[in-house]
């Protein structure tokens, strides 16, 4: 388990914060994907205690009409297909936008080991901003979180998705 690279540190030269910056330039091309089809730009990544990529997914909401089909879930239900199993333990999931409550209620659940979110969501973040449902001492199980990785690229794509869009 790397719970050392949850530290939060900006260190230039600790490499967990570059291992953190590295992975979340994957869920970073991940949210690209979703813009394909007008999708809102979240991406994910989920990686195992291995550092191999198990899951991956993008906002399919709009494409699927799908209101669960957040970036997070997708990821995590790949994984869980691909293994065969509900409990993802072990795992880390990268994240251009801090979880919803639907995604962060995931990730307990499917007891993810640890969560590196990068942009804050001040108006549904369910993880540190308005809820902290990941680190809840009541819930069976908790994450270590680190957030604000890459944060300003993650929040730009947000910020340049909507803008078009006006
Ligand atoms: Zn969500």
């Amino acid at each position: 388990m790397q719970f050392a690279v949850l530290e939060n540190t900006d260190d230039d030269t600790d490499p967990g914060v570059l291992l953190d910056r590295e992975r979340m330039r994957l869920a970073i091309d991940e949210a690209r994907a979703a813009l394909v089809h007008e999708d809102v730009p979240v991406g994910a990544v989920l990686f195992d205690a291995e550092g191999h990529v198990i899951g991956r997914g993008h906002n399919r909401r709009e494409e699927r009409g799908d209101p669960l089909a957040h970036a997070e879930v997708e990821a995590i239900r790949q994984a869980a297909r691909e293994r065969g199993l509900w409990r993802l333990d072990g795992t880390v999931l990268y994240v251009t936008l801090e979880p919803c409550a639907m995604c962060a209620g995931a990730l307990v659940n499917a007891r993810v080991g640890g969560l590196v979110y990068g942009a804050r969501d001040p108006r549904a973040g369910a993880v540190e901003s308005l809820y902290t449902i990941c680190t809840d001492a009541r819930l069976n199980h908790r994450l270590a979180v680190r957030g604000g990785v890459l944060e300003a690229e993650c929040a730009q794509l947000l910020r340049d998705f909507f803008r078009r869009r006006r």
